[in-house]
């Protein structure tokens, strides 16, 4: 997530941006209107840590665009928070959402503190008070500004800041949706954990489901029988891998901190992942090859490559080894713009961060939507689509005097759980989103990558809904 050496984050997404809005015809000042970050809130406050000391805590709060509302964005706790890394990332976040077709606008929020350093009662505190002074600007709430887990916070923070939120708010019917990630118990929504792994999937599926792609890069159609290398087995490199394997794909090889195993008759994700929480490395999995270095995975023959770990990891240096055919960017940022330029003249398609990894995004506009609703997703329906299969299939074995064998007949029988729904919601928008960028790829054939493409697909969308909603005098 950091900037290359010449601009700042920020700015190097204001020039990803400037390259892409040469491919539309927007008027320059909505295009200005869009790149700026609407509302920058820096605050500073003070925590008692638990040996009486009192820290003066520096943090953020960014509001990108407000052309869709509530804004929504994680909050990351590190030390490396800064003004203009929240920027940027509230950046992406508005473009993210709109390629989605998610109907927010971008946020992002920041505490400077290495999570490590602090008990759980001193995070506790601070995120209590962050919220707070969320509260008090009016930065934050259901139809305002929506956070959600990122780098150092997950579900127990988010639980922090819905009770903090509540408790500000005494009868706001529509608190639980002030923040999602939250744990299932306080309002979170099944199928988020899986979610960006599921999504990156789905989006590679529907790109290995396009004839015309696979014919120009000398593939087959359909993930069945292809080649999958993946690089991190973390929450989206596990996942992936576990969907693609699902789905027929052979996962020749998976890189981890300590080193990369190769198998050419694939590997399978959970048994690598239960022998590396045994033995504490991924090497020496029985069958597999050990790699001299855990970089040695990305520059394996394969037909689809999943760096699912660290950004930056391909580059200017390795990229002309890659020998992948299709590059999924479940990380966000790995591959740099010098990359870009040698998959170009490679022919290599890579599929960008800023749309692959949306799942978790979606799966937010889910849980919120779920949230408004004040009811479990499936709750309503289950019970009447089950009957209803129910008689259809009576109907059908009667008629037919045949019986569906048992293992089909628990699948077509089976009404809808929160999981199914949330998966399916997901794999419509991801199925969506792949077909509009492609479409504007194909409309445009100047453009010069996919990711510009998506970038074109972002602006297009903000700028639509900033002219319909008209400018304020
Ligand atoms: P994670 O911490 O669960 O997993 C990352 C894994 O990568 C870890 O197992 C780590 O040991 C491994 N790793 C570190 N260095 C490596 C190296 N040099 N080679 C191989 N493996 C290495 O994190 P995550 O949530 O899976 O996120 C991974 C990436 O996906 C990040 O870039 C993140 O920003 C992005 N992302 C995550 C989500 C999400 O919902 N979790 C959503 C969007 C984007």
């Amino acid at each position: 997530m950091s900037s290359n050496s010449n601009y700042s984050f920020f700015q190097s997404v204001e020039k990803s941006f400037d390259k892409a809005s040469k491919f539309t015809n927007w008027d320059l000042g909505i295009l200005e209107q869009i790149k700026a970050c609407n509302s920058v809130y820096q605050m500073r406050f003070p925590v008692k840590m638990d040996n009486g000391k009192i820290e003066v805590i520096e943090a953020y709060r960014v509001q990108h665009s407000q052309h869709k509302s509530p804004c929504k964005g994680g909050i990351r706790f590190s030390d490396e928070v800064n003004q203009d890394e929240v920027m940027a990332l509230a950046s992406l976040m508005t473009y993210k959402c709109a390629i989605v077709n998610v109907p927010f606008g971008g946020g992002k929020g920041g505490i400077k503190i290495n999570p490590r350093n602090y008990s759980t009662y001193e995070l506790e505190k601070i995120t209590r008070r962050y919220t707070a002074e969320l509260v008090k600007k009016n930065f934050i709430g259901p139809g305002i500004d929506v956070p959600a887990p990122d780098y150092g916070t997950g579900p127990r923070e988010m639980a922090w800041i819905v009770d903090t939120y509540a408790s500000l708010k005494p009868g706001e019917i529509d608190a639980a949706g002030c923040v999602t990630g939250k744990p299932v118990t306080q309002g979170g929504v099944r199928g988020r954990t899986e979610a960006t792994g599921l999504g990156v999937f789905f989006g590679i599926r529907e790109v290995c489901n396009m004839e015309d792609v696979m014919k120009k890069l000398g593939l087959t159609t359909g993930v069945q029988g292809k080649s999958v290398v993946v690089q991190g087995l973390g929450n989206v490199g596990y996942h992936s891998a576990k969907f693609f394997r699902e789905a027929g794909a052979k996962i020749v090889a998976l890189a981890e901190f300590e080193g990369a195993i190769y198998c050419a008759e694939g590997l399978n994700e959970d048994e690598v992942f239960q022998h590396r929480k045994k033995t504490g490395s991924i090497l020496n999995f029985p069958g597999a090859q050990n790699l001299a270095k855990n970089s040695d995975a990305l520059e394996l023959e394969c037909d689809i490559l999943i760096p699912a770990a660290l950004e930056n990891v391909i580059n200017g240096e390795n990229a002309p080894r890659i020998k992948a055919k299709i590059i999924g960017e479940a990380a966000n940022g790995p591959c740099t713009p010098e990359a870009d330029e040698v998959f170009a003249q490679k022919g290599i398609l890579c599929v960008p961060d800023m749309y692959l990894n949306a799942g978790g995004v979606t799966v937010s506009y889910f849980e919120w939507l779920k949230n408004l609703s004040h009811v479990r997703y499936g709750r309503m329906e289950k019970r009447f689509t089950e009957n209803l299969n129910t008689r259809i299939l009576g109907q059908i074995e009667e008629l037919t005097n045949k019986r569906v064998e048992d293992k089909e007949r628990a699948f077509i029988m089976h009404g809808p759980e929160e999981q199914d729904l949330v998966h399916s919601g997901l794999e419509e928008t991801m199925i969506s989103a792949t077909r509009e960028i492609m479409q504007i790829w194909k409309d445009n054939p100047s453009i010069p990558d996919m990711r510009t493409a998506a970038y074109v697909s972002a602006i297009n969308k903000v700028a639509t809904s900033y002219l319909e909603l008209g400018i304020f005098p």
